[in-house]
């Protein structure tokens, strides 16, 4: 008997195990076994291996093409369908998996949703809510019907601001013109950004999504906030600095809070994300291990926020990549500390 309830795709994705998916359509990872596998990109003439696929998490994300999403995704581009297309992409995992869309059926029996045999790697609940906002890059359209879209993502945004790289507030935290260019960042004299050294963020393909706004001049009027960002901006969907970081190629990544901390680190040649803060979220922990990091090297600032927050975000950046700390002497911070720390990480 036919139900008429919609497909739940949020269970199917989380039901759809991804080694199962790269089996169906015969893509051998290169090191099979890991966690993190890396296969050569179906989503374009790929050289090397470089679309990388978390399995626990069940997410994939290409440093080629900048494809990147959940499996439901994958099953989408890998079928040539469109991004409206998700139901017949929950369709060809139930296939793949060999279950009934009659078990996905919204609307009842929701607690009795039988367990499907292939999901013996069950994702563990932080990588489900961190799976949740990863799309594809195209993804930009509504599906009527799709529960399992991700509209927790920040959208991408078309701005252009007209910046100087040249700048006393720049020299006086030695961003040099050249570096300031090579990260568009720079000092706006007009607009919701007069006075700021606009810094633009970026997604993980490296889609503009936001512009950070610091007050140039570390004499600040009391009305203003060092700090500006856009009204709805979710940073703890993004990491500063990762599509470039990622683009090194290395198996490591250091980790800071602030933005000055990346352009000095980034200028020595080091991979370096910025948390944008003192905190992480597991989203954010996930985006590292889905960028091909395997370890990371947690630096906070030596002040009082900094050495308190450092075990809370161990604690999660432990759940997809190993991690070290280092403890900065107080009122150090990656900005500042000693070029032979810098060195250690020239690797
Ligand atoms: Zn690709």
């Amino acid at each position: 008997m036919a139900r008429s309830g919609l497909l739940d795709f949020i269970a199917i994705r989380d039901d759809t195990d991804f080694q199962t998916v790269l089996d169906y359509y015969q893509l051998k990872p290169e090191r099979p076994g890991d966690k993190q596998v890396k296969i050569h990109c179906p989503f374009h003439d790929d050289a090397s291996p470089s679309c990388s696929i978390n399995l626990e998490k069940g997410i994939f994300n290409c440093f080629g093409c900048s494809a990147e999403g959940n499996v439901l995704d994958f099953i989408r581009l890998k079928d040539g369908l469109g991004n409206k297309e998700t139901f017949k992409a929950a369709q060809k995992a139930l296939k793949i998996i060999g279950a009934s869309a009659e078990e996905y059926r919204k609307g009842d029996d929701r607690d009795k949703k039988p367990k499907n045999a292939s999901k013996s790697t069950k994702k563990a609940q932080p990588a489900r809510n961190s799976s949740k906002p990863v799309k594809s890059p195209d993804d930009d359209a509504t599906d009527t019907q799709d529960d399992a879209k991700t509209s927790t993502a920040n959208p991408v945004i078309d701005i252009s601001l007209t910046l100087d790289h040249d700048h006393e507030f720049l020299a006086s935290r030695n961003v040099s013109p050249d570096l300031a260019a090579e990260f568009g960042i720079g000092y706006c004299r007009t607009g919701i950004m007069k006075n700021r050294i606009a810094i633009p963020i970026h997604n993980p393909s490296g889609q503009l999504v936001a512009y950070a706004g610091r007050y140039a001049n570390d004499d600040m009027p009391s009305d203003q906030i060092k700090y500006k960002l856009p009204k709805g901006f979710e940073k703890s969907l993004e990491l500063f600095n990762l599509h470039r970081a990622a683009a090194m190629g290395k198996s490591y990544v250091v980790v800071v809070e602030g933005y000055w901390s990346v352009f000095r680190l980034h200028a020595a040649g080091v991979p370096t994300v910025s948390l944008m803060g003192t905190s992480i979220s597991d989203h954010q922990a996930a985006l590292l291990a889905a960028a091909g990091f395997r370890h990371a090297i947690l630096i906070l600032d030596g002040d009082d926020a900094g050495r308190e927050a450092t075990p809370a975000a161990l604690s999660v950046l432990v759940q997809a990549v190993y991690v070290k700390t280092v403890i900065l002497p107080e009122g150090v911070k990656p900005d500042t500390m000693s070029d032979d720390i810098v060195h250690r990480f020239q690797r």
